[in-house]
């Protein structure tokens, strides 16, 4: 039997570079080999636009064109929208009954997203217990293995130590989930903090050339650099961020060296990786056009990934409810 994969994703819109090369880079390359678990997060999404949710819907349709434009293929994935799995809610309810507050306030994407997304009133039950959420996500299917990126591990933790907590008070029952740690574990936004929608630093997989030569051409280099000889220091530069995602050791070495001694300028850099990032899109940007003449298919992949699991979780909250004693 293969072992059991999940990722979801926030459906925001059309996806970017930071999606790509987090964890939909792994899920695609190992789509085969594993059972794969692929959500909208429609609810978690809730909890930080609760108060202007009118997007949400048609920004997951988005979503989920770019995922089957990438490449995500429902012969192997099973492609849906959490919000059609309720029975994730219940397991939900659950888990918030063993869950100390404790585990979640110290958790430190909690305290970080506070902090970067001030303009916003998250401070709520729902968002606080976003990991509970998380945790309910996994293991309703008992996933064995979750593609993350590294801020996401605290996440991982929590789910573990949910499930320790349920197999300690009612009997073994769930895994506790691995992480997969993708190569690229966080990809910088165009300003260099963590590429996201929401912090307006995004390249998006679907953007044209102009954009993305735009976009690529705001992005802080070393700011030392004056002139195009002086000597610069590629370690504090968001465009040499993606020389390292997108070209060989051998190149990557040559760029480093020709920087630290000033033979190359910053514009030159820019325009390559911008040639770079774009043409790396090609296949994707036909396939969406493709899908984009056929909505219908989309709506029907997402229906069908609702059925297989909801299958799956029907099965799993029978069984929790007679762990816990209550059925
Ligand atoms: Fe970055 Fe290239 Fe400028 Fe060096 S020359 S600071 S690597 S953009």
């Amino acid at each position: 039997m293969k072992k059991k994969m999940l990722t979801g994703f926030r459906p925001t819109g059309k996806l970017h570079l930071g999606h790509l090369h987090g964890n939909i880079g792994n899920m695609i390359k190992y789509q085969k080999d594993y059972e794969n678990f692929f959500f909208l997060v429609d609810w978690h999404a809730l909890t930080t636009e609760y108060q202007n949710p009118g997007n949400i819907k048609s920004d997951l349709i988005e979503c989920a064109i770019d995922l089957v434009a990438l490449g995500i293929d429902p012969e192997y994935t099973h492609l849906y929208r959490q919000s059609d799995i309720p029975q994730i809610a219940e397991l939900t309810l659950y888990f918030s009954m063993i869950t100390p507050l404790s585990w979640l306030e110290r958790c430190p994407t909690y305290k970080e997203q506070i902090i970067e997304l001030s303009s916003k009133d998250i401070s709520t039950l729902g968002f606080l217990s976003y990991p509970v959420l998380m945790a309910s996500d996994i293991l309703i299917v008992n996933s064995d293995i979750i593609p993350v990126g590294e801020d996401q591990l605290p996440h991982i933790e929590i789910t573990r130590e949910i499930a320790r907590r349920f197999n300690y008070l009612y009997g073994k029952y769930f895994n506790e989930p691995e992480a997969m740690l993708s190569k690229a574990t966080r990809v910088p936004g165009i300003d260099g903090r963590k590429m996201s929608k929401s912090y307006n630093n995004a390249i998006f997989l679907s953007d044209d050339y102009e954009d993305i030569k735009n976009k690529v051409g705001k992005m802080i280099t070393d700011p030392e650099r004056i002139y195009r000889k002086d000597p610069g220091h590629p370690e504090i530069c968001n465009v040499f961020s993606f020389y390292k995602l997108y070209v060989n050791e051998d190149r990557l070495v040559e760029i480093e060296k020709r920087c630290r001694r000033g033979e190359i300028g910053c514009t030159d850099c820019k325009k390559e990786i911008a040639e770079i990032i774009y043409e790396s899109l090609g296949e994707f940007r036909e396939r969406r056009e493709e899908i984009i003449k056929n909505v219908n298919y989309i709506h029907e992949i997402l229906r069908k990934g609702s059925i297989d699991v909801k299958r799956i979780a029907e099965s799993t909250i029978s069984d929790v409810r007679k762990k816990i004693g209550i059925d």
